[in-house]
């Protein structure tokens, strides 16, 4: 196979969303390379997942499916996916920039004698070689990477890429079982961490309000509380507001938090600092209020409040109830 292989992220059957911007980035690099675009998604009983991904513009879909991938561990999905680069010979190799990904991709580039060009947020075509973006020192410089020989390893930042821009298509399914060797898988899977069973989950939420530093101190939380409650939001956070335990640390969205992309996010006291809009910049339209004219999250914000919130946020509150008749 030349072209470019998607590598997609399950844990027991439920798909990690950024895999689907991972295949929005393939078609799209499909498209500037004029190859064909693939995706794999490996474990155990994946079937139905496979099933999901031929519904999209792919050459094929491959299930790569091992009882030694049935819970992950980074050996058995280093083994099983250089197996696959080796038989597939791709020449591009997208993954998402998951925590997963993280642990075994370094690994999976460097059996392959490559380098893994990790966190890109775009890419192109210059003098007929592809080039990476990617950003250096928090966000404040932007470096261009020769992709060089293949297969290049490419691990995309959370946001870059749209997964609603996905074009459909039909797919054929092809069924893989990768050489593995049980005896050099060294992990030991255990019982997943699992958070509190009251853990929101703001990924699937369609309208954030998230608060930062801007608000102070605790007791003022509760005045972006009402005004998530008022137009019927969950309320998020910046990591300050989670490190100082005024909110829990499942409501903090950003590179250690929860990745967001909701129809509207409502930024209150938030700077907008490289970790927090990794989080949330794949949201629909942003709103920002801050004092300061000059924060990073104006860049972002599809519409900005340059004020005081302490004065902004009891007037949206008012308007909007009295939007709804309250
Ligand atoms: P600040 O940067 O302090 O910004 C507060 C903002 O409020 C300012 O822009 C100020 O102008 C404004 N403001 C102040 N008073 C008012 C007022 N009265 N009215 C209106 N505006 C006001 N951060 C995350 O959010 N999520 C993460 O997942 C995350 N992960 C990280 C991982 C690592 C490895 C590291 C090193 C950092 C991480 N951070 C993360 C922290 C990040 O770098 C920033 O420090 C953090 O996002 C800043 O939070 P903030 O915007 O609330 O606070």
């Amino acid at each position: 196979m030349s072209g470019i292989l998607v590598v997609t992220e399950q844990t027991a059957g439920a798909w990690n969303r950024m895999s689907f911007e991972t295949l929005a980035a393939g078609q799209a690099l499909s498209t500037l390379l004029a190859k064909p675009v693939s995706a794999v998604v490996f474990g155990q009983g994946i079937g139905v997942l496979a099933a999901e991904l031929a519904q999209f513009r792919l050459e094929k879909v491959i299930a790569l499916e091992h009882e030694l991938l049935a819970d992950y561990t980074v050996d058995a999905a280093t083994a099983a996916l250089s197996w696959l680069v080796e038989t597939q010979q791709p020449d591009v190799v997208l993954l998402p920039h998951t925590y997963r990904v993280r642990d075994f991709a370094p690994c999976l580039a460097a059996r392959a004698g490559r380098a893994l060009i990790s966190d890109v947020i775009g890419f192109r075509v210059e003098d007929g070689s592809l080039v990476l973006q990617r950003q250096l020192f928090q966000g404040k410089l932007s470096a261009d990477y020769d992709a060089g020989a293949a297969p290049v390893f490419v691990s995309l930042q959370a946001g870059s890429f749209r997964a609603d821009a996905l074009e459909k298509g039909t797919a054929v399914i092809e069924t893989l079982t990768p050489v593995l060797n049980a005896a050099a898988i060294r992990q030991q899977p255990e019982a997943p961490f699992q958070e509190s069973a009251r853990a929101v989950d703001l990924s699937a939420a369609e309208l954030i309000v998230a608060v930062g530093r801007g608000i102070r101190e605790e007791g003022n939380i509760g005045l972006v509380q009402e005004l998530a409650d008022v137009l019927g939001a969950e309320l998020a956070a910046s990591r300050p507001i989670c490190d100082n335990g005024w909110l829990p640390m499942g409501r903090q969205v950003g590179s250690s938090g929860q990745t967001v992309a909701p129809k509207l996010y409502l930024a209150v006291g938030i700077s907008g600092a490289i970790q927090h809009m990794v989080g949330m910049k794949g949201a629909r339209s942003i709103v920002a209020i801050n004092k300061d004219e000059r924060a990073p999250i104006f860049e972002i914000a599809d519409y900005g409040i340059v004020g005081d919130l302490f004065d902004v946020v009891p007037a949206l509150i008012e308007q909007v109830r009295k939007a709804k008749g309250q």
